[in-house]
């Protein structure tokens, strides 16, 4: 790995200057069989610009004459600098200048190790001191690559999927999300809808009832297509007003939207059955709706049963938070019948009062239009097709946009009837073809000046996902994954468990048994979410959110909960016997608790004399006096009976002129630290092994 120059003469580059830990990175070959973190790592052109942008150029004299005798005042200030560097556990690798580093989310520490030119496996030593132990090309969180930036004095920037798009919009002079113009050339925008609710409570009945009661234009044919969202018009005070209804099944579009940080809706009706009460769902979405500081409106739905209890719902609403307006709170209810299609113009009555009386929604139509993919397909005949919610601006035929890692020409738009538009305007709804992939719910859209530009973003953005996908697999936690992580020792000691059973008696006598396993306090398994049903794309969602593992009793994913499940890499465990459930789980449990091991001093070596290579180091020439030195030992130095270094390996361990595996008592050996050059004559090295100790 050795830089230009490493070439023959190696003189100029072989002198101190090249130790670990001297700056100028990029130089010629460091030393040989390296080892030594810090090594000049990559090639050339890369010295840091700025302050030291010119020791490369020192270093990068192709095998230039040694200059030994005379140390430039630069080697002796880099010899110095070297010095200095940080030694953590015998581990020396070059400080920064709390320089900022910039790493993608997810990165492991060989990403880092590249960005600050040292050996990878010098930053899986140093974490392993640090009390983590990972490997080099696993993802690591952003905690671990802060702290390991702050060991080595730089500052780690950790770089969001989103931040990256960003900028890489920026990179194109765009910028998604913002409004461009002056106040007076904002216009008022309808509000854009999600209808949200515990299962069965009416959600699809309610928006299909919304559909054909309400469509904007009646005239032009009772039946409206699915396409993912549509428009109705009301009148409120003798004026029409608009509202966009998100009409996807399970509410994909909402959760990714908001997991990718976009915002879909301002407002989210929350479908609540009279008959049948808040349910767990309905908590969880109007959680979902307060973290993302939406207004809510309550649909109380199927007031035409006859067991309808919407007073109930009210007073089980306030102790949420919802207080309805005719109790004094600020919240509109409304009693409705989907089925009956009773009171659906109060409904979205109370949708435009609550917009106006919270939000002011309004956009530019003027400029180029922007917005979020709603949901999309492959269709046979037609090719990509996807419905975009234009939030602002116009989106007309004939654009040029990229939507998330598609691009293409606007070639048609449709609305929800099927019918072609030329233009739509925001919070408008439709269809497009003309793309060149199907994009994801929740992606965001723009219009750019032309194909190419459309093109270079769309390629830039697909491979950043795959290159996602790939850290995302490697991150990818099953149970083989945690005995695996276990093993090796890993901090992380509890199995986090989402359980899902066909009974509610399945699923409590898992849980019971689950907490019976006796695993030691060193691990524990916490069961995050339980339920009776399918495997839906929430519990997914929270299993990816917390690293939980779901296991299914009897029971399998719905809809796209599975496809999702793979997209986000959660594993989904099946089992139809409670007690090959608890084996499987307590075998992994198991594999969870640490190795514990002990360690076994081998012998003793006296430091006698110190050879000093420009090449290797510092050679230490030594006379075994106890026990026996091994090559693969881990050693650690002892200067006056105190340990100055610890953990330390062996770079070569020499009888006379040959490797040695090992040199007993008696016998006088040459040997190497590896990354470690502070010896002196006298000192003592020990070497030990660590066993491990069997588990029953
Ligand atoms: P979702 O799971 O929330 O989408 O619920 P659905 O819209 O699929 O409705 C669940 C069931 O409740 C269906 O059988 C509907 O026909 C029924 N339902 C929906 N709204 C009403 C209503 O207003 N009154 C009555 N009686 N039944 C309704």
């Amino acid at each position: 790995r050795g830089g230009p120059g490493g070439g023959p003469g190696r003189g100029g580059p072989g002198g101190p200057g090249a130790r670990p830990g001297a700056p100028g990175r990029g130089g010629p070959g460091g030393p040989p069989g390296g080892g030594f973190a810090g090594r000049p790592g990559g090639g050339p052109g890369r010295g840091r610009p700025g302050q030291r942008g010119q020791t490369q150029g020192a270093f990068g004299r192709p095998g230039g004459p040694s200059r030994r005798g005379r140390k430039s005042k630069r080697a002796r200030r880099q010899e110095f600098e070297a010095m200095q560097a940080p030694t953590i556990g015998g581990v020396r690798v070059r400080k920064g200048d709390g320089e900022t580093v910039r790493l993608a989310r997810g990165s492991s520490l060989t990403d880092f190790a590249e960005k600050i030119g040292v050996d990878a496996a010098a930053l899986v030593q140093m974490l392993f001191h640090l009390g983590e132990m990972v490997t080099s090309t696993e993802s690591v969180n952003d905690a671990t690559l802060e702290l390991l930036g702050e060991e080595l004095n730089y500052v780690v920037e950790v770089v969001s999927p989103e931040d990256e798009d960003r900028e890489l919009l920026e990179s194109f002079d765009l910028e998604f999300g913002e409004d461009e113009g002056a106040d007076d050339q904002l216009v008022a925008r309808p509000p854009v809808v999600t209808v949200m609710g515990h299962v069965d409570h009416g959600k699809t009945k309610l928006l299909d009832a919304l559909r054909s009661a309400n469509v904007v234009d009646k005239e032009a044919g009772g039946i409206t297509q699915h396409i993912g969202a549509y428009q109705v018009a009301t009148e409120v005070d003798g004026e029409e007003r608009r509202i966009t209804f998100i009409d996807t099944p399970g509410h994909e579009a909402f959760t990714a939207m908001r997991a990718r940080g976009s915002k879909s809706s301002d407002i989210a009706v929350l479908v609540v059955a009279a008959d049948d009460g808040v349910m767990p769902q309905t908590v969880e979405a109007l959680n979902h709706a307060k973290a993302a500081e939406v207004p809510i409106v309550v649909a109380v739905n199927k007031i035409d049963r006859p067991d309808a209890d919407p007073t109930k719902v009210r007073g089980q609403l306030t102790e949420y938070g919802l207080v309805p307006e005719e109790y004094g709170g600020d919240t509109m209810f409304v009693d409705v019948s989907a089925r009956e299609m009773l009171n659906l113009d109060a409904l979205l009555e109370a949708i435009v009062l609550t917009t106006d009386a919270s939000l002011d929604l309004r956009a530019n139509p003027e400029q180029d239009a922007q917005g979020l993919i709603v949901e999309a397909h492959l269709d046979r005949g037609r090719g990509p097709v996807a419905t975009i919610l234009v939030q602002r601006g116009t989106l007309r035929v004939g654009d040029s946009i990229v939507a998330g890692p598609a691009h293409g020409r606007v070639r048609a738009m449709l609305d929800e009837h099927g019918d072609t538009v030329e233009e739509a305007d925001p919070s408008r709804p439709v269809m497009v073809l003309g793309l060149s992939a199907v994009p994801g719910a929740g992606q965001n859209f723009l219009v750019v000046e032309d194909d190419r530009v459309a093109r270079q973003i769309a390629e830039k953005r697909e491979s950043r996902e795959r290159a996602a996908m790939q850290a995302k697999r490697r991150v990818r936690r099953t149970l083989e994954d945690f005995m695996a992580s276990m093993e090796k020792g890993a901090e992380s000691q509890e199995l986090n468990l989402i359980l899902k059973g066909d009974v509610s008696g399945s699923v409590e006598a898992l849980e019971d048994s689950l907490a019976k396993i006796d695993v030691g306090d060193e691990v524990s398994i916490r069961v995050i979410d339980r339920g009776v049903g399918a495997i839906t794309e929430t519990n997914v969602d929270l299993a990816a959110a917390s690293d939980a593992i779901i296991i299914g009793f009897n029971v399998r994913p719905q809809g796209k909960a599975s496809e999702m499940a793979d997209r986000e890499g959660v594993e989904i465990r099946y089992y139809s016997v409670i007690y090959q459930a608890i084996e499987e789980i307590e075998a992994a449990l198991k594999g969870m608790l640490k190795p514990e091991f002990e360690e076994t001093t081998l012998g003793q070596a006296e430091i006698r004399e110190i050879f000093r290579s420009s090449k290797i180091g510092n050679i230490a020439g030594c006379m075994v006096t106890d026990g026996v030195i091994r090559r693969n030992a881990k050693v650690r130095l002892l200067r006056d009976g105190a340990v100055i270094a610890d953990n330390l390996d062996l770079a070569s361990l020499r009888r006379e002129k040959d490797d040695a595996s090992e040199v007993r008592e008696g016998f006088e050996c040459g040997l190497v630290l590896r990354n470690y050059q502070n010896i002196q004559t006298g000192d003592i090295v020990e070497a030990f092994e660590m066993r491990e100790i069997p588990r029953s």
